[in-house]
């Protein structure tokens, strides 16, 4: 079930996954941007931690919303305020539901999505976070609205985010700091992309 408990094995996990993963995504970004990712979601994950710890939010909204003003404010990088805003968007639309449905969750990121979209103007194919948070989202609306049962539902969409961050090695980086380098930037990964891939497998492992 997607309680409050639930959730905050979500958040807990992704911090353990972003630390596991910190050099590869610094690595990532040094490459084709400032070198600064992992360094970046380690230090906004880790006062996530510290604020629920903290405020202890009674439910799953409440809970992504606190975490999601924590990443905006404590990460001065772009990935703090569109990780920031995705996760207090989705918070705001479970309101005060104590467990969302599955089609609700997917429902509530789809919002989150947008939200990220609209705030830093990334299509899908601009080779940022976004090429693998819409394949993810749009895989776990799919596979939850066909009935699928959830922990289904999040291997595809686990598998759809995966292949969104891979193939933005691919791609020309038209937007962030990736996108200075012009085609220089094509044969690299994108490091956000393999963020959402960790958020995204966080949230498959949360879901027991
Ligand atoms: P900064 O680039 O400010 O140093 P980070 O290194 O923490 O911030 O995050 C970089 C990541 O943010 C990129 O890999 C990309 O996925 C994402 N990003 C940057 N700008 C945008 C944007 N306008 N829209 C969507 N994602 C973006
Ligand atoms: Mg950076
Ligand atoms: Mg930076």
């Amino acid at each position: 079930v997607l309680d409050t408990a639930c959730f905050r094995r979500w958040l807990t996990e992704t911090t353990r996954l972003v630390r596991r993963d910190s050099a590869r995504l610094t690595e990532l970004d040094a490459v084709i941007g400032d070198g600064d990712h992992g360094a970046n979601l380690v230090r906004g994950f880790g006062a996530v931690g510290t604020a629920v710890a903290e405020a202890r939010p009674a439910t799953p909204g409440a809970l992504l919303a606190l975490a999601g003003t924590t990443l905006t404010n404590t990460v001065g990088g772009a990935s703090g305020p569109l990780f920031g805003t995705a996760l207090r968007r989705t918070g705001k639309v479970l309101g005060d539901r104590p467990a969302p449905t599955g089609i609700e969750l997917a429902g509530a990121l789809d919002v989150g999505l947008r939200s990220v979209q609209k705030l830093g103007g990334a299509e899908v194919g601009d080779a940022t976070l976004v090429d693998a948070l819409a394949p993810g989202v749009a895989a776990l609306a799919e596979a939850t609205g066909a009935g699928r049962p959830l922990r289904e539902a999040l291997d595809e969409a686990c598998r759809a985010a995966r292949e969104g961050a891979e193939a933005t090695a691919g791609l020309q980086a038209r937007k962030g700091r990736a996108s200075y380098l012009g085609e220089r930037s094509i044969g690299h990964q994108d490091a956000g992309a393999h963020s959402v891939a960790l958020l995204m497998e966080a949230l498959r492992t949360a879901v027991e």
